[in-house]
């Protein structure tokens, strides 16, 4: 069986069984399928820059990394495009046998990065990304953007085949009875 593509992969061959040796490293990641929610994500075609650090432990390789990407995604309010940075931190240790402790594994003296960075970047993403933390969003009635158009208004108004049924309907409905106030 072909072994499948794992982009994020790092060759641990010069750490592996070496306690007390560490190194840099660093990886470019070309993103292939799309990393998000349903509001705000990574996009597939961009690239998730990772850059840490790999200590060899007696048990295995402990990573210590940051991974950033760029969000592409649309403000809840207004729905326009969203773009803005994403950085997150992560450590994690793998093993070089299986253990309970440890949910990774050294395999073919590489580690694969792929499940930690995402384990790491979805739970990082904003629900409600906004354009700008003062959007108000758009009109409800025109769909005009309403940061765009600050003093935008209308005047109140009914469309004039409604206003001719609100007044068929006021002339011919049941009679609501009115309340009065005589209580106060
Ligand atoms: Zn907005
Ligand atoms: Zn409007």
């Amino acid at each position: 069986m072909p072994a499948a593509p794992a982009p994020f992969a790092v060759s641990v061959l010069d750490l592996s069984r070496r306690p007390g040796d560490a190194r840099e490293f660093e990886l470019d990641v070309p993103v292939g399928e799309r990393i998000g929610n349903f509001v705000i994500g990574i996009p597939a075609g961009s690239t998730i820059e990772i850059d840490g650090r790999m200590e060899s432990l007696h048990d295995g390789i402990l990573v210590t990394a940051t991974a950033r990407g760029e969000l592409v995604g649309e403000c809840v309010r207004c729905l326009t495009e969203v773009t803005q940075p994403l950085q997150v931190e992560f450590q994690e240790l793998f093993a070089y046998t299986p253990d309970e402790a440890f949910d990774y594994l050294v395999q073919h003296d590489s580690i694969d990065l792929e499940q930690v960075v995402l384990d790491s970047v979805v739970p990082a993403l904003p629900f409600q990304p906004v354009c700008t933390a003062e959007c108000t969003g758009l009109c409800v009635e025109c769909g005009v953007r309403l940061l765009d158009d600050p003093g935008h208004a209308h005047e109140p108004q009914i469309d004039p085949r409604w206003a001719a049924l609100s007044q068929l309907a006021g002339e011919a409905g049941p009679e609501t009875p009115q309340k009065t106030d005589t209580e106060s």
